[in-house]
Formats: structure tokens, sequence, C-alpha cells
């Protein structure tokens, strides 16, 4: 051991995901299916990133954790749910642990303030879990008939992770031998007291084909997985003799003209190279040289063009794109919704996706001067 020491993490999780379940169909354990790219236990080994963590599975799974765990513990389960979280618990003795959270692999989308609330709750109670008030009728059936209804009021629906007293739940589990359906009803046996923290919808239990779409969709809708890109672009054209200018796809008269290699939409060629840096694509410059003669005096709808179809086919969506023309004159406003169309109608977008403004630099520098135009450009892509 070397002398120096990392800090100690003394929450542990603890993920299990040493069941055979194949009700979920795919040939394999529901856990290790793929939901969003990745087999379902490594979304939930993601949830608990930062703490010390142990994955419980079956040895015949081993290869396929490894693949997953990262700095996670490995540790084979036994042959009941409450004997490989015993396996887990016994594995982290002397590690320091003060709190552990016991989740179930099955639940993927668990989300931070979830696991905070059990994490908190624990500063004040023994255990902690997350429940949820069943709010749909009960009722009892047979044979396809309903035989009778139930009072619902008292009861809720167990979540995971349940949360403990590293200490007092180890205890516990060694004092409780047989299986169980879950850590709280061991704590109980054991006499601890368990607080209920507010559960969460999303936080459901992959057990049909059916949850895995819901599931995947929920890792979206939440941002946890959404591989987001931003990118920013600048530029510059001088002004030269002429009659007007094209800014952002739109000829607006004036009294110089822009210079430029293309028609120097100054305003489009800033938001092409915000698309391009979003993607890590190079600029304009490197997919049009400025030395080919074919694009000279081009129409620059050319290069938007270019790069949103190189976003759509690398499977990006361009969800916001913001466009600054820096200028003393011409004056944007008239032209600005003009201007929004045109490149939203370029780009293939909702034209409130799109954002056109102006500002001038006071009189000062180069624009102040009205040697020429500046412009800023942001673009946000969104993986489908
Ligand atoms: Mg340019």
């Amino acid at each position: 051991m070397s002398g120096q020491r990392v800090a100690k993490m003394t929450t542990a999780a603890i993920i299990v995901a040493a069941g055979r379940g194949l009700r979920a169909g795919g040939g394999l354990p529901k856990q290790w299916r793929d939901l969003a790219g990745q087999p379902v236990v490594a979304h939930a080994l993601a949830a608990f990133v930062g703490m010390t963590r142990v994955l419980v599975i079956h040895p015949d799974d081993r290869a396929m954790a490894e693949a997953v765990a990262g700095d996670a513990m490995i540790v084979h389960g036994g042959a009941s749910r409450a004997a490989s979280v015993r396996a887990a618990l016994e594995a982290l003795e002397n590690s320091g642990t003060t709190k552990v959270l016991i989740h179930d692999a099955a639940r993927p989308t668990v989300s931070p303030a979830l696991i905070a609330r059990v994490v908190q709750a624990l500063d004040h109670a023994q255990g902690a879990a997350p429940a949820l008030p069943v709010t749909d009728a009960l009722w009892t059936g047979a044979d396809g008939r309903v035989t009778g209804t139930r009072d619902r009021t008292g009861l809720f629906r167990a979540q995971t992770p349940q949360g403990f007293a590293y200490d007092a739940i180890l205890a516990a589990h060694r004092a409780h031998g047989g299986d169980a359906a879950d850590d709280v009803e061991v704590a109980r046996a054991a006499g601890l007291d368990v607080v209920m923290v507010a559960g969460d919808e999303a936080n459901q239990k992959l057990t049909f084909r059916e949850d895995f779409a819901r599931a995947a969709q929920a890792l979206n809708l939440t941002g946890a997985r959404m591989d987001i890109r931003m990118g920013n672009g600048f530029d510059v054209h001088a002004f030269c003799e002429g009659d007007g200018v094209w800014l952002c796809g739109v000829k607006v008269p004036h009294g110089k003209a822009l210079l430029g290699h293309s028609d120097a939409d100054v305003g489009m060629h800033a938001l092409t190279d915000a698309i391009y840096g979003a993607m890590a694509a190079g600029d304009i410059g490197q997919h049009f040289p400025p030395s080919d003669p074919q694009w000279k005096g081009a129409d620059s709808r050319i290069f938007l063009t270019h790069a949103a179809e190189m976003a759509r086919t690398r499977g990006f969506a361009i969800t916001s794109a913001d466009v600054t023309l820096i200028c003393e004159r011409p004056k944007i406003g008239p032209h600005a919704v003009a201007m929004r169309q045109a490149l939203a109608s370029i780009m293939g977008i909702d034209v409130d996706r799109v954002s056109v403004k102006a500002t001038t630099s006071e009189r000062l520098g180069f624009t102040g001067r009205e040697e020429g135009i500046a412009a800023l450009a942001s673009a946000v892509l969104v993986a489908l």
C-alpha cells in the first residue's frame, strides 16, 4: 500500500444484477439486454457514479459484467436475491462504508434527485426507501373476471434504491437467513425503522418487452444520455462598391456591397461554421476552398445546405441557431424575419428555432467606421 491514501467514499451502491429473468425476451436476462445502446446494467451503474459501487452478478455473466463494470467491484451472487445482496454487503466490510444503497439493475432510469433523497434521509434514519402511493383501484380477479375490490388506503409501491446504515443492514442480512422480496423486508425483520421518501414514476422497473421502449424514451427525455453538440462561428467581410449586401440569405439594399470570394453573406458563413464546429468538422474554407474557382461568386446557401446535410447524415438535428450581425448600417431589424425564414428553410427546421439579431459596435472599430460587417453565430445539434 502506498503512503498516499485517497479519501474514502463512505456511501456505497450495490447494483443487484444476478437475476435470470427472461420474461423481457431477447434471450438474455433483462439486465443485460440493450437499452439505448448499452446494457441495462450500464445505465444503472452510471446512475451511482462517484460512489463505491458493487455489481452483483450471476457467475455466467462475468464477461458481460467486466465489459461494463469500470471501477465497480464485481461480486458473484447467491441462490436468492437476499443471498446476492448479502454477498455484496460482506464484500464492503472494512471499506469504510457508512451508508449503502441497494438498487435493482432493472431500474436503469433512476434519477440523481431520487438517489439524493434516499441518501439525505439516511442522515436521520437507519433505513430509507422510495415509495409511490397506489392511485389505481385494486381488484382481485380469477379466470379473467373481477372477483372483488380492495381498499388502497395506506398502500404504496416500493422502489429502489433502498438505503440503509451499512452496519445495521449487514447485521440484518446476517440474521435473516431466508429470501425476502426486498431489503426493506430484511431490515424490518431486524427491527430497523425505514422511512419512505417520494418515489418517481420514471424510475420504472423493466419487466416486459414494452418497458424497454418506454425506458429508452425516458432516458432521452431526461437528457441523461442526450448527446448535445454546440458550435460557434465568426466571420468578417469588408465593404466594397455596390448597391446592396447579402445577409442571411436576404439581399438588403445598401450604398455598398460586401467583398468576398462568394456572395460574401457574412451571417450565413458564420452560421455554417457554427454547424461544422458543433460536429468538429472543420470550417467553410476546408469544405469550399477559396482557391477553387468554382466557388467564385457562389450563393452561400450552398455552404449552409452542405453543413445542414452533413449534420443530418451524421444523425444530428439542428435544434437552434442564433446569428448576431455587427454593423452600424444597414438596419437589420426590418429584414430579420425574412432572414430567419431564409435560414430556417435552407436548414429545413422551424423558423422559431432560428434567431437573427443585430448590434452596432457603438461606432468603435472597423464595424463602427463602417469598413465592413462582422457576424457571430452559434448552433446546437442534438444526436437523434
Ligand atoms: Mg466569409
